[in-house]
Order: C-alpha cells, then structure tokens, then sequence
C-alpha cells in the first residue's frame, strides 16, 4: 500500500515520525524535521483520518527526562499542523487517550526511548557476558509486546522518520509486524528521501564525488570505503585530516586524531589508489591556539602543526583544491563539515565546499547533502535552494547509499 492509495477517512494512523530537534532553554532552534512530516500528517487529516503522532527525543536511554520531553514541542507541532494537538504523557499507556480520537484530531505521545524496549537493548547489563544474551532474549520479548500496543493505538501504520529508518526499533520497524500490507506504508518524507537515494544510486552521471568530514575517521569507515567502490573522487576533510596526516609521520600539534586507527587510514588510501579513485586532502590548515573562536590562527601545512596549535578548519590553498574537485562534477554527496563550523570564524572551508556545490548544482550536477551538520552548513551559508537535495537522514541516509536495505523500509516493503 502507498499513502496515496490509502484512505484515510475515519481512520486512525499512528505515525512515526523524527522529531528530534534540537532544542536551547525548551525552544526549538531548527524545525526541519517538524516540516518534513507535515506533508503525510496534513494528508491524513484533510483526509478526514486521525492522527497519533511518535518519536523519540534524544538519548535517554530507557529512563524518563523531563529535558527530553516531546511535551516541549506540543505547541510547536500544533501550530504547524493547525490543528490542536493532546499530549499523552506515557506513550505505553495512551489506549485511552487514542480511543478517543475523533477524525481530523491529533495525539502526540511520549517520547518513544522513555521505555528500554523501544530500542530493545538490555540495560545495566554487560555487552559479551552470558547474562547479556539471555537479557537481550528477553528484551526482544519486552519489544515485541511494546510495539503491539502501540499498534493496538491505530488502524493504519504510517512511518515516515527517515532519520532512524537504519534503526530496528519498536516503533520504526518490529510495530509493523502486527499491520498486514494493505494497513502500513511509508510517508511522502520516506518517499522522497527513497527518490533521492535511487537518483543518486541508479543513475550516476560522472563524475561522481563524495565529500566525507565531521570528527572522526572511525565513525564514517564503513561508508568511506564503500564509496571508494562507486566515486570518482573523494574528498575527506575535517577532523580526520589529521589522522591522515599524523599516519605519515606529520606533525600535528594538538589537533584531533585518533591514534588507533593509523593502518585504517593508510588502507583508505591503498583502495583509493587500487580503485583509481582521486582522493582530496586538505595541503594546508588554519590552526588556532585553542578550541574557541576567538583563538589566535595560523595557516599552516596539515602536517606541521605547530606545539600548542590545532587544525580546526581547512587552509585557503585546501578551499581551493576542494572548489576545483567539485565544479566539474555531475553527481556530488556531502556528510561531514570540514572544520569546526560551530565557529564563525573557522566556516571558510565548508563554505568553500557549499559554494562550489551550489556552482555545480547549478551546472547541472545532482547534489545531496545528508547529516545534521552539512545541512547546517548549508543553511547557514543560505544555499538551501541551491543544491538538489537536503535529506534528514544522517546515518540512514549513509547506510541506503553503501546499499543496505533499512528495517524501517524492509518492515514496509517486505
Ligand atoms: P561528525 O559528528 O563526525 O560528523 O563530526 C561533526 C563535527 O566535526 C562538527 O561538530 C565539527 O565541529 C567537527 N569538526 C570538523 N572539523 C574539525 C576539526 N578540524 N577539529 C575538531 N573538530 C572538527
């Protein structure tokens, strides 16, 4: 069943949707993802459905965080639907609150992570002892039995959070098992973000090239080296320049590394070169004399460093290898900053990266920018417009690209 064929009059949908924002002092400081789910919320209400609106909020690991409340986003979501929204302040315990539900109505639940069984990790137990096996068995169990009443809640199951679509978790993936097909379907937002992934996978116009930035080489691997099989170019930039740097004997000063995974890097660089696949690293850095942004700086060699200094974004002569890299390119995809953007005063390298994005975008190349971070960056350098694709999606977003199938799309489509 897709959501345009359903019908949604007189029914209730639960909807699991990301709304994950980040938050100051209680506000909401960026809506984007409230926007993203308004097309499929707004569908079913004008269709004259009801809606139960989930999500997680954060990381409170199975415990209840008065910060990490959805209750702090009722109003916020009610103005942007239009239409009043009822709060239900225990997600597991909602059955009556849904019951009530009259068509064109909202309920927006608690946030999901409230109870360990929406994630299904055991906890307080250690990961590799005999206890924990037998703990994550029962957790299943206990996951299982959550996502059964959350289901109980609605007629119809709609998941549109592209954002955890790569996580099996009760509400994202295992609630799906109590709908048969004709009763569950993913969301425009979930539509449009599976588009945008094909584009980019089912037709690539080379030159193709990824640009991968953030903190850590560790945390991006598995992505990197999957892309090292497709991309014509990469480039990596951000904080791992310096584990690549240091992994050739440079200096570094005080800049982010990560020691342990020096062979990880120089195997990067084999696949690339055993690919044929042009890697771009940052020949220069600007250093600062603290992690702040109005620390002294210097340009400086990526591998000289000096004592005392660190590398937080990418030297003018890397901006310009990087904006060159880019222009010519058909097919491009951005994770990851290439400095320390949080700081004013260290965005010229991805600013360099989102311009030369924009140029080529508006060359003709399809663009796509994924992770919280990047579209960050290109909101704040105010290129939203100017590139092909914005996703919500961070690490699903990486994981549909290195061609795994996401539990929140399998638990649909079967
Ligand atoms: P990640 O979560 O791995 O995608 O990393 C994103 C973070 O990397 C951002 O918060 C940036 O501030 C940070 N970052 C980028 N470049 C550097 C750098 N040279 N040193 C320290 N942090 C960096």
């Amino acid at each position: 069943m897709t959501i345009s064929e359903c019908n949604f009059a007189g029914k209730k949908a639960i909807v699991r949707v990301d709304f994950n924002v980040p938050l100051q002092d209680g506000k909401i400081t960026d809506d984007t993802r409230i926007r993203g789910a308004l097309p499929t919320l707004k569908h079913i209400l004008e269709q004259g459905g009801a809606l139960i609106i989930m999500s997680h909020m954060g990381k409170p690991k199975g415990k209840v965080k008065p910060e990490l409340s959805l209750g702090q986003i009722k109003d916020a979501v009610a103005e942007a639907l239009g239409a009043p929204v009822a709060f239900a302040p225990d997600c597991a315990k909602a059955q009556e609150a849904a019951a009530a539900l009259k068509p064109g109505e909202v309920l927006l639940l608690e946030n999901l992570r409230y109870y360990p069984e929406e994630e299904g990790k055991p906890v307080g137990v250690e990961k590799g002892t005999p206890e924990y096996d037998e703990a994550k068995k029962e957790m299943k169990e206990r996951q299982k039995e959550f996502a059964k009443t959350l289901a109980s809640y609605a007629d119809l199951y709609v998941m549109d959070a592209f954002g955890t679509a790569h996580r099996k978790h009760a509400s994202t993936a295992v609630i799906a098992d109590y709908f048969d097909a004709d009763h569950k379907m993913l969301g425009f937002l979930m539509e449009k973000e599976v588009k945008a992934v094909d584009a980019v996978l089912s037709d690539i116009k080379r030159p193709f090239i990824a640009i991968m930035g953030g903190s850590k080489v560790s945390s991006k691997i598995g992505i990197i080296e999957n892309l090292l099989g497709k991309v014509d170019k990469l480039i990596l930039c951000g904080g791992m320049t310096y584990t690549f740097a240091k992994a050739h004997g440079g200096e570094i000063g005080n800049s982010i590394v990560e020691l342990d995974k020096l062979d990880v890097a120089l195997g990067v660089e084999e696949l690339a070169k055993k690919n044929n696949v042009e890697l771009v690293m940052a020949p220069d850095a600007v250093a600062a004399d603290a992690f702040a942004n109005d620390a002294n700086t210097q340009v400086c060699p990526a591998n000289a460093i000096p004592e005392g200094w660190e590398g937080l974004d990418a030297g003018p002569e890397a901006q310009k290898l990087f904006a060159d890299a880019i222009k010519g390119c058909k097919t491009i995809l951005w994770n990851g900053p290439a400095g320390v953007f949080e700081f004013d005063n260290f965005t010229a390298g991805s600013r360099a990266i989102g311009e030369a994005i924009a140029e080529a975008t508006a060359n003709g190349a399809f663009s796509l920018i994924g992770g919280g971070d990047s579209v960050a960056c290109v909101t704040k350098f105010g290129l939203t417009d100017k590139v092909s694709y914005i996703s919500t999606g961070g690490g699903a977003l990486l994981e549909a690209i290195e061609g795994k199938v996401l539990p929140g799309i399998a638990a649909i489509k079967g």
